[in-house]
């Protein structure tokens, strides 16, 4: 694992908003569930887009974008044919392993990512989740398998999650690609479903502010720079 110093981290604040009912789940029912697909929640309860969810979005939208700019991107994430297994050393990362990291076969490099995405739990309240019924098709032949209805569970459109982004040491290049990556993901969709019209989301950054070394040690102040929409 490679470290560095720390020049900047910039720490952005907002909100993800459901502009359609949205299926963030594990993919699998707990015991105790009623439904075949239940959201994923915290420990009161409440539905909640974890970090990991978030963060896995915004890189395959990133990579999607950088790949189509002409950037060299590697097969994330079979980790065999990412840039750690590959790559001689740090400079010969991919712009997406520079960002988001990569995890290296042995002899190769480990690098973590410049970018936690913290997992945005819900604000505002919920009246209540929704349910619904699918049908499972069989993904070879496109037919229906028998007795294949499954229920599911969405959070409600316009149920607001709290988000939070810390970005370390990122280079222009770098931000500039993170922004259009969670412009792209509110084009595209987050969770599952999304065939089903599910996962619309807008993105809204409210906050940014600057942080760096001498903030933390008291010689400076943090600076609050310009938000996007
Ligand atoms: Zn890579």
């Amino acid at each position: 694992m490679v470290f560095e110093k720390l020049d900047k981290r910039l720490i952005l604040e907002g909100e993800i908003e459901a502009l359609t009912a949205l299926h963030v789940g594990s993919g699998k029912a707990e015991f105790e569930e009623t439904v075949d697909l239940p959201v994923l929640k915290d420990p009161k309860g409440n539905p909640y887009v974890p970090g990991s969810s978030l963060k896995g979005r915004v890189r395959s939208e990133a990579e999607r974008l950088a790949r189509s700019m002409g950037y060299a991107v590697c097969e994330a994430p079979t980790v065999e044919s990412m840039c750690g297994s590959k790559a001689k050393g740090e400079e010969s990362l991919c712009i997406i392993c520079k960002i988001f990291g990569t995890a290296g076969m042995k002899g190769g490099v480990s690098r973590a990512s410049k970018v936690k995405f913290r997992d945005a739990h819900l604000v505002g309240g919920l009246e209540n989740l929704l349910r619904r019924t699918g049908i499972a098709l069989d993904r070879e032949t496109g037919t229906v398998k028998p007795g294949a209805l499954y229920s599911l569970e969405a959070v409600p459109a316009g149920s607001r999650f709290s988000l939070e982004i810390v970005a370390e040491n990122l280079t222009d290049e770098e931000l500039g690609l993170l922004k259009a990556a969670l412009r792209s993901v509110e084009d595209s969709a987050l969770g599952g479903q999304s065939s089903r019209g599910l996962g619309k989301v807008r993105i809204r950054v409210d906050r940014a502010r600057v942080r760096t070394a001498e903030f933390y040690v008291g010689k400076a102040s943090e600076e609050v720079v310009e938000p996007w929409k």
